[in-house]
């Protein structure tokens, strides 16, 4: 969807294993533009997602400079209680890319991902999650959210999946509020 020299080098920055030392973008709060780009279209997701009666989470799964998923929370619409954004975005990806090993890829998930979508990613062996709000945020939304950081989670576990939060995390926390307006917003 975006094999763009551009979109290569975001990814090609982002998949290195450096990701925690790039220099924290003072305007965006995240590692550079590179990861706005996707997180932006993480948000458009979600925004889709609102619009469709869901709940206020998207995530992309990149790779190679391509967005191969994307997906927001479908829980209401599929009455699955596991289909949050991540995990349905893990899905598509396994799916397109024939594979339960999703080395390679970075995700882009609106909101920090909740401990069951922390162990899918980590399952999934996505190399990193790029994340805006927290499980804070979501809380204070109204969803009945396990309190434990995704950090905690990865720490305690071994994982070797690398994590960034803060990306755009006005806009990602503002969603909350884009949903709260929407006329069917339902948390769970
Ligand atoms: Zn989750």
């Amino acid at each position: 969807m975006l094999p763009d020299n551009e979109a290569q080098g975001r990814l090609g920055a982002l998949g290195s294993p450096s990701l925690h030392e790039h220099k924290r973008d003072a305007q965006h709060g995240c590692a550079g533009a590179r990861a706005n780009h996707w997180m932006e279209q993480a948000i458009a997701t979600a925004r889709a997602g609102i619009a469709a009666g869901q709940s206020p989470f998207g995530a992309v799964i990149v790779a190679q400079g391509l967005v191969i998923a994307a997906s927001h929370n479908q829980v209401w619409a599929t009455l699955d209680p596991t289909a949050h954004a991540e995990i349905s975005a893990i899905r598509l990806a396994a799916a397109e890319r024939q594979t339960i090993d999703l080395s390679g890829c970075v995700i882009f998930s609106t909101c920090e991902p909740c401990p069951m979508c922390m162990a899918a990613i980590h399952w999934a062996r996505l190399d990193a999650v790029v994340f805006g709000a927290s499980i804070a945020d979501a809380a204070a939304a109204g969803f009945n959210e396990l309190r434990v950081p995704a950090q905690t989670l990865i720490e305690q576990g071994g994982s070797r999946v690398r994590l960034e939060g803060g990306c755009l995390a006005e806009i990602c926390r503002g969603l909350f509020s884009e949903w709260r307006a929407a006329a069917d917003s339902r948390a769970y």
